[in-house]
């Protein structure tokens, strides 16, 4: 969609630019921030099944490290490049910095299509690309985690590979990792559970009933999913969902439990071939235009774009994936008076969580699930109530708040420790 003109390092210094000059910034205070501290691509070599050997081209971007060490996911996706890594690592920076956790931002990823590539090749594939990012990543340094097309599994490889170079089991240099290798319960949830909390909370000062809002999910991923899930938990009902293969719409509700067993049984990402009483098969682009209530993109960037904004016919967006509206379409949803609760803080949740694992690891203790939960609603209401007040003062949409909130503190972290030397 759009990719030619879409960039999308472009839009966040569009959003960068706006929220500095409402704060009055100087360009001195932040023009560090317009630029990415480092910039690493890598190439990796890998030997196929067949003997064959390929190489691949990967990133690890680190945008900012004033606030602390740097974070953010690893994706695995055939259209990653340069600029959509140097984009993601500046939101980790602002949603760090919203939520209010002591990190910087970075992010990484490898040019691939995993789904085409064997287990042993991902393995290979992985264990290289750590290799060639390992003097620029660990616990006091960067700390990777999953992403698209990522998961805990791949945070195991990553976490054996660093450790085994550097002669020593080292946990916490990647968060999202299985539970029995230092894993936080409630991680692999969390971003999910962060959608519906900040689903739950801006429907609360809206005035609005749970149980009467319909929510459409495109992305069946490891947030859509389970964003479905807890909000049809919490009573709300999911009229359509999508994945790669094309969305399904039922006007009485989906099913999620049984979609999501579904999904699991087939081992991919098929919706096209899911069959029930009552449900109709659209297009990703049909799904993103549905009546509802409350719309949440939980797949990839610019999925409301200039080109389709006009059409959405949701009250509320709730961004479970990062970067989802173009800076064209975000000017055109607010003259249509659509509320948008932004990516930095709707999906803030597996940072949040991530860093929650981190100060298991570095402290070698473990929280039960509970104490997980609920430290992760108090920081996600915090942040969000926070900004909910300051929109309003300011009368600014929440992604202006939130870059009013998330950009002062790195400028303020900034400005403390001074430039060296
Ligand atoms: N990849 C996730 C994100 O975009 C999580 C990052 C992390 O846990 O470090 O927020």
């Amino acid at each position: 969609m759009n990719k030619n003109t879409y960039n999308p390092y472009e839009n966040m210094l569009a959003v960068l630019d706006e929220a500095a000059s409402r704060l009055g910034l100087k360009e001195a205070d932040y023009i560090t921030l317009r630029y990415p501290e480092r910039e690493m691509i890598v190439s990796i070599p890998v030997r196929m099944d067949n003997g064959e050997m390929k190489v691949f081209e990967g990133y690890r971007v680190q945008h900012n490290s004033a606030r602390g060490p740097y974070k953010g996911g690893i994706r695995f996706h055939q259209n990653s490049d340069l600029d959509e890594v140097k984009a993601l690592a500046a939101w980790m920076s602002f949603k760090c910095a919203i939520v209010n956790i002591p990190y910087g931002g970075a992010k990484g990823g490898i040019k691939v299509d995993p789904s085409k590539l064997s287990r042993d090749e991902l393995i290979r594939l992985t264990r290289r690309y750590t290799t060639r990012i390992l003097p620029i990543i660990g616990p006091d340094q960067d700390i990777p985690a999953p992403d698209v097309n990522t998961n805990g599994e791949v945070m195991g490889w990553i976490m054996d590979t660093y450790s085994m170079l550097k002669g020593h089991c080292v946990p916490g240099v990647v968060t999202g990792k299985p539970i029995a290798i230092g894993g936080a319960l409630g991680r692999s949830e969390a971003t999910g559970r962060g959608v519906m909390l900040n689903t739950c909370n801006i429907l609360k000062v809206l005035g609005r009933d749970i149980k009467n809002t319909s929510v459409v999910v495109q992305g069946m991923g490891n947030v859509g999913s389970i964003a479905a899930s807890l909000c049809a938990q919490a009573g709300m009902k999911i009229l359509g969902v999508s994945d790669v293969s094309g969305g399904i719409y039922s006007e009485n509700g989906l099913n999620i439990p049984e979609i999501l067993a579904y999904l699991k049984e087939k081992r991919g990402n098929v919706l096209a071939d899911y069959q029930a009483l009552g449900i109709t098969h659209i297009s990703n682009s049909q799904l993103l235009e549905l009546k509802c209530d409350i719309l949440i993109p939980a797949a990839l960037e610019n999925q409301i774009n200039k080109d389709n904004a006009h059409n959405i016919q949701a009250s509320i967006i709730v961004e479970g994936a990062n970067g989802p509206t173009s800076i064209e379409a975000d000017e055109i949803l607010q003259k249509k008076g659509i509320t948008v609760v932004p990516d930095i803080l709707a999906n803030a949740g597996g940072v949040i969580v991530s860093y929650f694992e981190w100060v298991q690891n570095i402290q070698s203790v473990s929280w039960s699930e509970e104490h997980v939960n609920a430290q992760l609603k108090e920081i996600l209401d915090t942040a969000f109530f926070d900004l909910w007040n300051l929109a309003q003062e300011k009368q600014v949409p929440l992604r202006t708040g939130a870059y009013l909130i998330a950009v002062k503190r790195v400028v303020e972290a900034k400005k403390l420790r001074g430039i060296w030397p």
